[in-house]
């Protein structure tokens, strides 16, 4: 049975040493001291170790089941739902007038890679619900607010996000759910949606729908697209819950992972919802928690990697097979451990070296989103709407990748259920395709963040690494080889891609969306160089400083020093791909496939 250890020491790294947090001049910062967040993760790991992980596997084996119109979710879920409810884990960001902890949106996203890599499909039941409160304070009026949040801050309403329809997924103007106005400041929901994210379950009193309709009457496409609250059960004007409301649960998928987490089919009926924001601005409402979802979904990718890694680990050092071919490793046993040989050194560096960059990108992210929102840091949040497509697409695309190396690493007892490994890429799957599917991602990237406010915003990013080089070269000759070089040769191959598009892209846009998915890779590459870099840096200073811990830092420098040289040159070829155009990638009529 795969176990799961949060990386404490990792978080605490990166929080302290390499991003400084509680110097940041940012908002609730300052009370981000190192014995303040090593004491939470220590707790908050606790709890995924003992509680959370262990069920992974069950809900897993058992999955939901539906019965009549409700979902019962697997075995020991209810209790373990209770006992993070009672922790005060839920919601720990949200403000402290909705019952909530006002903590940094950086913390919130350090435990959600804590729980997810214990349990995904659980955490969904929680993450779901802190993207529908998060709406619902960014756009809901005083009395929505007051309704729904205390509730939500605390998981015994859960909530949802209801966009996705039998016929549109990505081109979401195509929508059919109609909204039609009583007259009494209320509206009538009528439509399906489908592959509804906890959709339905047996964990709260209430659930609250967010639903994407379109309102009678209104303009044509995305234009006409509107947000509304649906509760699942109507809530009395003292709070108290009155009658069902006609929205309810047609179907769950079978589907290849997160088996815990109920995919639903919901039918509204005549039910009643209420105008979330303003009239026809739904997809707007929906851009400005878009930001927070995607760095969500982007953890779930890197989370996965990280438990797979942590258990291909220790099974590298269990398993003996063969023997190291630079002589006997364990003359007392029959075989080496498989860590002995290269190829399995290879496999795990690939999965250290990107899950310890991974985690610096997403928690560096998670910092602008503070700054932006409590800070009100224009820049901070142009650079994170930029790095968003990155973060979600690079992270989960190689994310996956990992969980599959991390299977590889058990041979044949990977594809075997029992051992746990094929869960993780099973689950990690879906990271690749939900909150816009890579793709779409990528396309995003190219085709509208590269070029917003002028382009303002890639450039901070390339005078940022210009910056960073600048400030540590010539210090020490090895860390300039073997990082500042590296990461200025790949940061070169960003700008070449940039200015192919604008060459090239303008006259036949194919040949910018042809190269979008390369884009996002030596993007995503780029800024784990550029984590890598600043990691080495204080990885450097703490060793220079005489820390205790002295192999920590040495590790860091040795992870560091093997993403750039193997993983960081990636760049080039992605270059290359893309300055060879689009005439390659349409050159066959569509009948000729
Ligand atoms: C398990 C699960 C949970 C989900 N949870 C939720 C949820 O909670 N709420 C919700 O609303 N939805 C949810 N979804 C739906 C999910 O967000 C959509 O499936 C996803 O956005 C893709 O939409 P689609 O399936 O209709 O694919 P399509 O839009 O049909 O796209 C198919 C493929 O074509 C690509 N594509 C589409 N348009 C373009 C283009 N212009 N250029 C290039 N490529 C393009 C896409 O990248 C994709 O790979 C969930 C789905 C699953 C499977």
């Amino acid at each position: 049975m795969p176990s799961y250890a949060a990386p404490i020491r990792d978080l605490q790294f990166i929080l302290h040493d390499v991003l400084d947090v509680s110097h940041q001049g940012t908002p609730g910062y300052a009370d981000l001291d190192p014995d303040f967040t090593a004491a939470i993760f220590e707790e908050a790991g606790k709890l995924a170790s003992s509680v959370l992980a262990p069920l992974n596997l069950v809900g897993d084996a058992e999955g939901c089941a539906l019965e009549n119109g409700v979902v019962r979710t697997p075995a020991g879920f209810k209790d373990a739902f209770e006992q993070v409810r009672a922790g005060g884990w839920t919601s720990i960001d949200l403000p402290e007038e909705y019952g909530g902890q006002a903590m940094p949106y950086l913390m919130y996203t350090a435990l959600g890679e804590i729980s997810s890599g214990a349990n995904m499909a659980f955490t969904m039941y929680q993450g779901l619900t802190h993207g529908a409160a998060s709406a619902i304070l960014a756009h809901g009026t005083q009395e929505q607010k007051t309704t729904y949040l205390p509730k939500m801050t605390s998981c015994e309403w859960t909530g949802t996000m209801n966009l996705t329809e039998p016929h549109c997924g990505t081109d979401l103007g195509l929508m059919r759910t109609k909204a039609v106005p009583q007259g009494d400041g209320s509206y009538r929901i009528t439509g399906q949606k489908i592959f509804i994210s906890s959709g339905e379950h047996d964990m709260a009193d209430n659930i609250i729908h967010l639903v994407l309709a379109k309102i009678e009457g209104g303009p044509e496409g995305i234009k006409g697209v509107s947000l509304f609250i649906v509760p699942k059960v109507n809530v009395n004007a003292d709070g108290t819950l009155g009658a069902r409301n006609g929205a309810s649960v047609g179907s769950i998928e079978d589907k290849m992972g997160i088996h815990a987490n109920s995919t639903c089919v919901m039918n509204y009926d005549d039910a009643t919802g209420y105008l979330l924001g303003e009239a026809h601005k739904g997809m707007r409402a929906m851009f400005t928690m878009m930001n927070e979802a995607r760095l969500g979904v982007g953890m779930q990718g890197l989370a996965q990697a990280q438990v797979a890694y942590e258990n291909a680990l220790a099974y590298a050092h269990d398993r003996l097979q063969g023997r190291a071919v630079t002589g006997v490793a364990v003359p007392d046993k029959p075989a080496d451990p498989l860590i002995v040989h290269p190829d399995i050194r290879r496999s795990l560096m690939d999965q250290k070296s990107f899950v310890e960059g991974g985690r610096a990108f997403i928690l560096w992210g998670a910092t602008m989103i503070d700054a932006a929102h409590r800070s009100e840091d224009r820049d901070a949040d142009g650079l994170v709407s930029l790095l968003t497509p990155v973060i979600k697409g690079f992270l989960t695309d190689v994310g996956y990748d990992m969980t599959v190396k991390a299977q590889q690493i058990y041979g044949g007892h990977g594809y075997i259920e029992e051992w746990g490994m094929s869960q993780f890429t099973r689950d990690a799957r879906i990271a690749m395709i939900y909150e816009g599917a890579n793709g779409v991602q990528a396309l995003d990237l190219v085709g509208r963040k590269l070029a917003q406010d002028g382009g303002k915003h890639v450039m901070a990013f390339f005078d940022l690494v210009k910056g960073f080089c600048k400030e540590n070269a010539g210090q020490d000759e090895a860390f300039d080889r073997d990082f500042i070089e590296p990461l200025k040769a790949a940061s070169k191959d960003l700008q070449g891609a940039a200015m192919y598009f604008m060459q090239n892209g303008m006259k036949n846009p194919n040949n910018a969306l042809a190269g979008s998915n390369d884009f996002m890779h030596m993007f995503g590459h780029t800024c784990l160089g550029l984590m890598w870099a600043m990691m080495g840096k204080a990885a450097r200073t703490a060793l220079a400083n005489g820390a205790s811990d002295a192999t920590f830092y040495e590790t860091k420098l040795a992870t560091g020093r093997y993403y750039m040289a193997r993983q960081l040159p990636a760049t080039a070829l992605h270059l290359t791909r893309i300055q060879s155009g689009a005439d390659t990638v349409m050159g066959l009529d569509a009948a000729n496939f």
